[in-house]
């Protein structure tokens, strides 16, 4: 069966994916939009092989997608085949500490964000507020001041009205204004393109554990400035988070032992959403398996999986190939690791199916068991891939680099994405995340608001005959499900939304996906508003302690504006 465009998913191809003539009219169908996507990305396999096939792998291609069981990001499905060709969502840009590399960033940022990618960066090497400017004798401004500037940059491109600006800032907790940098999220006007990221490093967590003292290290001159007390600045930490949901923080060190090529030097960011750690100048490609379209007869189909991650992995390498990238140091960078990241959308979906509550140790079994086998197959893939095409040039000195492995095309295979915009093109649940709402309220143009729910909600309501003219109003209004004594006890249980799991299981299934992924995990923890600081403590620990390379929290009505908030389908 086809995928069937849901109106949602029409109304966002519609804005921003299908191709307009020069009046803004539409010229493309869903289905030749897949089609474009399929033909190019097929055409890559001429370069290794004259005699390939490319009808027979652009049809393969096409069916993968047109049933939803597989969505490249974003911007694949906007310019692949088309004059742009920039295919990746992810970006890391190099941040020194002079005026010239700085703001070379900041155009390379500006050309990046009109391609539809995302950009992050490592502000940790400027120097700090306050120090010395040797060639005009005056003060330096510091990182925070820098960020303002991308900002201001970001806000002007918008992305050429296709995606809109996202950056992701990241500062290490030893550089001499991580108080500030904590605390400038804060006033919700000031960086509203930014996500912020404390990085975290072992030296500072080791003085965490015990209660002690850091030191601040100033990245011009690498003396220590000063000592911090570590419970200060975790608590500072901690009460931004509570407060705006900002900072998040990564784990540097958990990072750089998972970086697989150690040699090339070591990883300071991350892009936007933190899924993707990245070297400076390194792009990469993301795809996302649907898995609610991986169930039959109320079973996971492996076998279907499987076929599936296969052919995801020959994509995303095509994908890497035909890529036209928005600068030669990029290409260069990208081509000598060629990092993809294939990861999931729907889980959720796919726990309701199954009949799985997310907050159960059933499904962090079934995290583990489905995200062990994409890891395993994509490897293989890739494998085969090096073994036709070639391994990744920076192979030498890269963990693969054993006789074990001998043949590794890419240096990464596996990311778990936000899928904040193709989980719409799929009518899927987003990335690992629960249910967001059971039942929706949507506006239409003449302001008559019509009400839908949850596509498994109302075939259950139906069957099991609870379903009623009211009922999607009623929900839409509550929000849960959860108090609503007419629902049969099994089917709220099933159908718990974000905000009614608890934060602990959230960072239990977030571990359970990280342990088999090469890159890191978007998620987001919820808590209720009425959450305390302590809670949001609890969180960051557990995050640490469970292997997670990092966490992002929200606290319910802490913020209005987000750079990439859930999915709103309302
Ligand atoms: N991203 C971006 N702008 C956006 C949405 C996403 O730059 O408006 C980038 C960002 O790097 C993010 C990545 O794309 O981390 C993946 O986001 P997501 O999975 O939500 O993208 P999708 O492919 O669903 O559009």
């Amino acid at each position: 069966m086809s995928l069937s465009f849901s109106s949602s998913a029409l109304v966002v191809l519609k804005k921003r994916y299908l191709k307009k003539d020069k009046n803004g009219r539409v010229i493309e169908s869903p289905e030749k939009m897949l089609q474009r996507v399929a033909d190019s990305v097929a055409r890559a396999d001429k370069d290794f092989d004259g005699t390939a096939d490319i009808k027979a792998l652009a049809a393969q291609f096409y069916d993968l997608m047109s049933k939803g069981w597989f969505i490249p990001n974003s911007p694949t499905l906007m310019n692949a085949g088309r004059r742009l060709g920039q295919l990746s969502a992810c970006f890391v840009l190099p941040v020194e500490d002079s005026i010239e590399s700085i703001f070379d960033s900041l155009k390379h940022t500006a050309m990046i964000h009109k391609s539809g990618g995302g950009t992050g960066f490592s502000f940790s090497r400027v120097r700090p507020a306050n120090d010395k400017v040797l060639s005009t004798a005056g003060v330096s401004s510091g990182p925070i001041s820098f960020m303002a500037v991308f900002d201001a940059a970001t806000e002007t491109v918008k992305q050429g009205g296709t995606r809109r600006g996202a950056n992701m800032a990241i500062l290490r907790v030893d550089h001499p204004d991580i108080e500030e940098f904590i605390a400038c999220k804060d006033d919700p006007g000031f960086l509203q393109n930014f996500n912020i990221s404390v990085g975290l490093t072992q030296e500072f967590m080791e003085a965490l554990e015990k209660g002690g003292d850091y030191e601040l290290v100033n990245p011009r001159t690498r003396n220590s400035v000063k000592t911090l007390n570590a419970p200060k600045i975790f608590d500072m930490i901690v009460n931004s988070a509570w407060q705006s949901g900002e900072p998040g923080i990564i784990f540097l060190d958990r990072i750089n032992e998972a970086n697989p090529t150690p040699a090339l030097g070591e990883i300071e960011a991350t892009n936007p959403c933190g899924e993707q750690p990245l070297l400076p100048y390194e792009s990469c490609n993301l795809g996302s398996i649907n898995l609610g379209k991986m169930a039959e007869g109320g079973t996971l189909d492996k076998n279907r999986l499987k076929a599936v991650i296969r052919t995801a992995v020959h994509f995303l390498d095509n994908v890497v190939e035909i890529n036209k990238y928005p600068l030669k140091e990029i290409k260069e960078q990208t081509l000598a690791t060629r990092k993809v990241g294939l990861g999931v959308m729907g889980f959720a979906d796919l726990l309701i199916k199954l009949g799985v509550p997310y907050d159960s140790e059933e499904a962090v079994a079934l995290a583990h068991d489905i995200m062990s086998l994409i890891s395993e197959e994509s490897k293989k893939a890739s494998a085969q891939l090096g073994e036709a095409r070639g391994n990744f040039p920076a192979y030498a000195g890269s963990i693969y680099d054993r006789p074990e492995t001998p043949y590794m095309r890419n240096a990464t295979t596996t990311t778990l994405a936000p899928t904040g915009s193709i989980s719409i093109i799929a009518n899927a649940s987003s990335g690992i995340e629960p249910i967001f709402a059971v039942a929706y309220t949507r506006r239409v143009l003449d302001g008559e608001k019509l009400h839908e729910f949850h596509p498994l909600f109302e075939e259950m309501a139906k069957e099991q005959g609870f379903f009623t003219e009211d009922l999607a109003k009623n929900i839409a209004l509550e929000g849960s499900i959860q108090e609503m004594t007419n629902i049969p006890k099994e089917v709220r249980r099933l159908f718990k939304t974000s905000h009614d799991i608890s934060p602990d299981w959230h960072v239990r299934i977030q571990a359970a996906f990280q342990k088999y992924t090469d890159n890191a995990v978007s998620k987001t923890v919820n808590f209720p508003h009425t959450a305390t600081r302590e809670d949001v403590e609890k969180v960051f620990k557990l995050a640490r302690e469970t292997g997670c390379k990092g966490v992002t929290i929200y606290r319910d009505g802490s913020r209005d504006h987000q750079v990439l908030s859930v999915a709103s389908r309302s």
